[in-house]
């Protein structure tokens, strides 16, 4: 007979999952409490989707923050070239782009979507909406073996009606705890730590990342490109990079930032709200100007963390001593200008203004009186232009949450739970989590995918 499976979250996780264990022959029904399927996948990639990285495998790791070797199984059963086929074939045709970034032709995520839907129904999978999963029904134990194995067995689910659905499996993708309002708001984690499951403190990743200078705010709106960042703690580089930086009513944000701020993140106030009562919120001052925020949403909350250095390089392409004489060459040209005449060739516009109080050095201060140390203190801060971190935007700023169910308790191999058996778990509930580029969908697909096959065997 065949195996009766149930997938908890229509996510993209959890939609393969279904789609992989339907293939295997198994009688699956998918359950999801949004009234429709990927409410997230349908704002990734800015709408558009970057739905995988078609990176060689082998690389693919290296872009993975966190457990990259818990998922060598799941990523060699089903790669990013698995993924494409699969959506190619359910009649969604995709491009790549710049650092190999995969992204459907039509640039809407909506077509991934509906890809997946197609596949969810040629499969025979049976699809309820609109049902939240309360909890999982436990079996006892059959044998002695299996008592010594496992602390529970799994053969169903609890619906939110009241029913009790019965399974061989169940799969749970129910993702972490980002964007809360899409779905994914950590409210599975509870009932997997009640089954004897451990979770890796979760924090907000892919986050911009709050300043404490004023400074900083003062230049808002402002976007740098071909700048490089440093983040440092003390003494320990947490991460650096080259590329686009935004600053932000709050602080700074744009790739640049996104892409150190995860392994930040585990510096600052622990867990979700959902779990425990230790998440530290503060209110944000400046968002109580009611101007929102530059992502659109509304939170007004940011995750209080250790202090840590950001530094930002405004001239890459010169060293210290390029610019000093630079400086001197523009400063003798021109003897009888302000120090801010000057930084209009120097700095962008927005940061004009901001630069003189940085550096200590008076706008309209003559540039023929600057002396030699203040000269020095000019060029440090355009190669090392220095603010303090203080924290994190919450998780409704989150693209992805670090953190989740100890991979040390997942079979790598099947994503079957060690603990719990009939238990399978895939996608962003995991504590394993990489940087932008599509990574972080091609972990749903292959765990989901892994889980899905294993459940139906
Ligand atoms: C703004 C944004 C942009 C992003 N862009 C990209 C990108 O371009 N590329 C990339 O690789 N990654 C991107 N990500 C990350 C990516 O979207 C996630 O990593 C991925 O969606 C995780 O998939 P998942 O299936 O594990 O969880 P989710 O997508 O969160 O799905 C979980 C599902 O479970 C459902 N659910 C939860 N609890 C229950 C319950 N009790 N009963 C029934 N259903 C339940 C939820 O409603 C939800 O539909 C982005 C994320 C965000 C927020």
């Amino acid at each position: 007979m065949a195996a009766e499976i149930i997938v908890v979250g229509a996510g993209p996780a959890g939609m393969i999952a279904a789609i992989a264990a339907a293939k295997a022959g198994a009688a699956v029904t998918l359950i999801e409490a949004n009234e429709k399927a990927g409410k997230k996948l349908f704002i990734t990639g800015k709408g558009r989707c970057n739905l995988t990285n078609a990176c060689d495998t082998q690389e693919f790791f290296s872009h993975v923050l966190r457990n990259p070797k818990f998922l060598y199984s799941s990523i060699y059963d089903f790669d990013a070239s698995a993924v494409m086929d699969m959506i190619e074939e359910a009649g969604c045709p995709l491009k790549t782009e710049r650092g190999e970034r995969v992204f459907p032709v039509s640039d809407h995520s909506a077509d991934i979507i509906a890809a997946l839907e197609r596949l969810i129904r040629q499969s025979g999978i049976k699809f309820l909406k609109n049902t939240k999963v309360l909890g999982l029904v436990r079996e006892a134990y059959s044998s002695d073996d299996e008592k010594k194995k496992y602390r529970y067995i799994i053969k169903g689910v609890f619906l939110e009606n009241k029913e009790t659905l019965e399974a061989d499996a169940v799969i749970v993708a129910t993702g972490g705890v980002s964007y809360p309002t899409t779905g994914s708001d950590g409210n599975f984690f509870r009932h997997l730590t009640s089954l004897g499951h451990t979770i890796v403190s979760l924090k907000p990743g892919l986050v911009p990342l709050v300043v404490k200078e004023e400074s900083c705010m003062r230049m808002q709106g402002l976007a740098l490109k071909n700048v490089s960042v440093s983040l440092k703690y003390g003494k320990k580089l947490i991460g650096s990079g080259f590329g686009e930086l935004l600053f932000t009513h709050f602080g700074v944000s744009g790739p640049l930032i996104l892409a150190v701020s995860s392994d930040y993140s585990r510096l600052c106030g622990g867990s979700s709200p959902m779990l425990t009562d230790t998440y530290e919120i503060r209110k944000d001052k400046t968002s109580q100007l009611g101007k929102g925020n530059d992502f659109g949403h509304s939170s007004k909350a940011y995750i209080h963390g250790e202090e840590a250095d950001l530094y930002i390089d405004l001239k890459p392409a010169a060293n210290e001593e390029e610019l000093d004489e630079r400086l001197i060459r523009e400063f003798s040209q021109g003897q009888n200008k302000y120090f801010k005449n000057i930084l209009a060739g120097l700095v962008p516009g927005q940061m004009k203004d901001v630069f003189p109080d940085i550096c200590g050095i008076q706008a309209d201060k003559p540039v023929n009186s600057i002396t030699r140390e203040e000269r020095r203190e000019i060029v440090k801060c355009l190669k090392n232009l220095h603010f303090t971190i203080i924290g994190t935007r919450d998780f409704n700023e989150a693209i992805i949450t670090v953190g989740g169910i100890n991979v040390k308790e997942v079979n790598p191999s099947t994503m079957e739970s060690k603990l719990v058996k009939n238990l399978y778990i895939a996608g962003e509930m995991l504590d394993t989590d990489s940087v932008t580029g599509g990574y972080n969908l091609q972990t749903a697909w292959s765990t989901g995918h892994l889980a899905g096959v294993s459940a139906a065997e």
